[in-house]
């Protein structure tokens, strides 16, 4: 995977329309912003191209856009809080046809340091997000440069994120990524590509079944792998032992064996919970009161359901992240939105604060649980694209990577 790619660093936006592509998916709340740190996130990569004295036009998709264009999932309230955050007038292209005559009014009036924003590239529905040529075109038309800083859907090969870069690229235009999205690179794709050892990784969450490929690839590339969370006892199950009622996958035990005999035969670490967090019944709403007992992985009784894992894991993962030089953690070692099932994430949140090594958190519920119990600035990187992490960590080639140019 080719990861050294051209940034914002390597252009001379001087006098040249600039199309950036970020991510200013926010939650919105009766058409008021009601997180903007995605906005925040994107200031530097805007202000660099402003001080270059680049035009810069700025896209984004926003929402899902089931019922197609809508002022509810119009990009105002961006344009408005993004000209706060600037200091400076956005001129916002409300035409829910994204481009076209509208927009390209708005950008033959730009001056160098000017910025434009254009419409919800959602609202074009399909040609959006199945790549379509002429949506894609007529991106490329209003820009002479292209800038990819959306990590969050550069896992996606949309028009605004892929096609619009071979446009730019057949007129001789050069295609490359923002600040954000080479940190991404950097941190994640370097961390799993080429990792100073020892390198651990730690899994979690939910299912096997959403993260086998990235059991498969992690295994591949670190020194330790950690499994903890719900996806773990089916594993555990694989190995003949009792899970009582936790979380299992029936479908791949065989899988699960295939990636234990795996490691061995690689000769990597692969750790399981040798104790669990037990409930009787899965608490309703999600942080109710819950009464606890903990058992040994080989005494686990029938009736009983794995919720965290237990004390003597927490010591045993912590150890084994203690001596690594990079971690990389996706997945919650259990049903940490209930204060009394948190403990093993906390501490593995704890170790990864801790340790020297270079930490990664892979976006999603890993990251949120990061937030929430206060370790966020511990971290070396945060990743701001769930989706898109786990696709790195999977080892694919992200649409939005692979399209900018090499350097
Ligand atoms: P995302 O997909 O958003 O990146 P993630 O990969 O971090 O999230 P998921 O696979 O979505 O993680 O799983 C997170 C969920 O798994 C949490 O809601 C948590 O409560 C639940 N979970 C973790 N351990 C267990 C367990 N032992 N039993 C049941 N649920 C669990």
């Amino acid at each position: 995977m080719g990861l050294n790619k051209k940034t914002v660093d390597d252009i001379n936006a001087k006098g040249k329309r600039v199309l950036v592509r970020c991510d200013f998916n926010v939650p919105l709340k009766n058409g008021e912003i009601t997180d903007e740190t995605r906005i925040v996130a994107a200031l530097p990569t805007i202000k660099k191209l402003i001080n270059d004295g680049g035009k810069v036009i700025l896209c984004s998709h926003l929402g899902k856009v089931k019922d197609g264009p809508n002022e509810g999932e119009s990009l105002a309230p961006v344009a408005k809080r993004l000209s706060e955050k600037l200091g400076k007038e956005v001129v916002f292209v409300s035409d829910y046809n994204v481009t076209g005559e509208a927009a390209t009014k708005a950008v033959e009036a730009m001056k160098e340091g000017d910025v434009v924003l254009l419409q919800n590239t959602r609202f074009r529905g399909k040609e959006e997000t199945k790549n379509g040529e002429e949506f894609s075109k007529e991106l490329a038309d209003l820009a002479d440069l292209y800038v990819c800083d959306a990590f969050g859907s550069s896992h996606r090969a949309h028009a605004s994120v892929e096609g619009v870069t071979k446009f730019i690229k057949a007129k001789g235009g050069e295609n490359v990524v923002g600040y954000l999205m080479q940190k991404e690179i950097n941190f994640l794709g370097n961390a799993v590509e080429n990792p100073v050892r020892p390198f651990v990784a730690i899994l979690g969450g939910a299912k096997v079944a959403d993260k086998l490929n990235v059991i498969n690839n992690l295994l591949e590339k670190c020194d330790t792998l950690i499994i903890g969370g719900g996806m773990a006892y089916t594993f555990l199950k694989a190995q003949g032992l009792e899970i009582g009622n936790s979380l299992v996958d029936d479908e791949k035990l065989d899988y699960c064996k295939e990636m234990m005999d795996k490691a061995q035969k690689l000769g990597k670490k692969l750790l399981l919970p040798i104790d669990s967090v037990t409930i009787k019944e899965f608490p309703n709403p999600i942080d109710a009161p819950v009464e606890t007992e903990v058992y040994d992985a080989d005494k686990m009784p029938a009736g009983r359901e794995g919720c965290d894992i237990g004390p003597k894991t927490q010591a045993l993962f912590a150890e084994a992240v203690k001596s690594a030089k990079t971690v990389v953690w996706n997945g919650p070692m259990g049903v940490f939105e209930n204060p009394t099932l948190a403990a093993g994430t906390i501490a593995v949140a704890k170790a990864l604060a801790e340790t020297d090594a270079t930490t990664i958190i892979g976006g999603g519920d890993s990251a949120a649980a990061c937030n929430q119990l206060g370790f966020a600035d511990k971290m070396s990187h945060i990743s701001t694209g769930g989706g898109a992490s786990l696709e790195f960590l999977e080892g694919k080639e992200l649409p939005g990577v692979y399209a900018a140019d090499d350097k």
